[in-house]
């Protein structure tokens, strides 16, 4: 399981199905189970039959909940008691930051200073102590772990983490358990940990099921790494998707990853304010830029899955309505 203490070294395992499934026990009551969403128009746009899982109807407005809360679940009395941080360009902070405060802990998070205002703010309200950095030329890994080493804070990491990848684990676990079986499933990509948690799930309940990653244009790293079969780093990338901004997928991630994804696919930032608009047009849904990624590789037609079943994770909600409609504005 999580950790190995050979040769007195505490190193990262591979998360497994089992521990998605103690991930969801620990999740029952904490989490919503969110709704499936279908859509006729869709169907007959892609002859397919598709399954939205809707997470942006999650707590805090993105599945990063689930991994936050089983995360910080499996802290012990001491570490609750110092408090733990987090580095995030937002919904892991909200996440970390509401998980905490329920779990009788401390919050600190380290973000970008130009985080959406929205996500800032919302990380404050949940009452985390927000530690502000510039994304173009500091190294938050870096700022995170020096805090972390000063005030002997447990470190959540937004993805490479075997009990944040079992967490996210259980949003796809809820869409097999409730639809069945799946042919092709359609997973937004920043570090990987909603992909991988996803393909442990997929391997267990959906053998056949095909995974496709799904990344911003700008930020293909995901894509590139598994061209090369290593792990590939890129400068940070300017993208709408600040979910999926992410330079590199993560050491626990990319093996899980390469092992089981089928292709990662890339869209544009006009791609994604496209979904924006037909989500708010015509399923009457609120969703963020980046919670769009796998939604716009199937409805711009970048797959094909004609008479299959499709799940599509919609990962996330939270963007500031005058955003929001500056967005759909300037693409009308
Ligand atoms: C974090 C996030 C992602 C990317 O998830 P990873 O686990 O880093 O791949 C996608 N969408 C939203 C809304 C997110 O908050």
């Amino acid at each position: 399981m999580a950790t190995d203490a050979t040769d007195g070294l505490l190193q990262m395992m591979e998360p497994d199905f089992d521990d998605v499934c103690r991930a969801a026990q620990r999740l029952q009551g904490q989490a919503h189970h969110t709704p499936i969403l279908t859509s006729r128009t869709v169907n007959e746009r892609v002859s397919a039959e598709v399954l939205f899982k809707a997470e942006h109807l999650q707590r805090i407005g993105a599945f990063k909940f689930r991994g936050a809360w089983n995360a910080i679940a499996r802290l012990d009395e001491q570490q609750r008691r110092r408090g733990v941080l987090a580095y995030s360009s937002g919904n892991h902070a909200q996440a970390v930051a509401l998980a905490a405060r329920e779990q009788q802990t401390t919050a600190t998070i380290v973000m970008p200073e130009d985080a959406p205002p929205a996500k800032l703010a919302a990380t404050r309200a949940y009452g985390a102590r927000v530690v502000l950095y510039d994304r173009y030329n500091e190294d938050r890994e870096a700022i995170a772990s020096d805090l972390a080493e000063r005030e002997a804070l447990s470190l959540i990491p937004p993805y490479d983490h075997p009990d944040v990848i079992a967490g996210q684990g259980t949003a796809a676990m809820e869409l097999f358990k409730e639809a069945g079986e799946i042919d092709t499933l359609l997973v937004c990509l920043g570090g990987g940990g909603l992909l991988a948690g996803s393909a442990l799930v997929a391997r267990q309940l959906s053998p056949h099921c095909r995974l496709i990653g799904v990344e911003p244009e700008a930020g293909n790293d995901g894509q590139q790494s598994l061209a090369r079969g290593e792990i590939v780093t890129i400068p940070a990338p300017r993208t709408l998707a600040d979910g999926a901004a992410t330079t590199h997928l993560g050491h626990l991630t990319f093996p899980i990853i390469r092992r089981e994804v089928s292709d990662i696919l890339t869209v544009s930032d006009t791609a994604l304010t496209r979904t924006m608009r037909f989500f708010a047009e015509r399923m009457k849904q609120f969703v963020e830029p980046t919670g769009c990624l796998a939604a716009a590789a199937l409805l711009e037609g970048l797959i094909d899955v004609s008479n299959q079943r499709v799940g599509v994770l919609i990962s996330g909600g939270n963007i500031d309505p005058d955003r929001y409609a500056r967005l759909l504005t300037e693409q009308a």
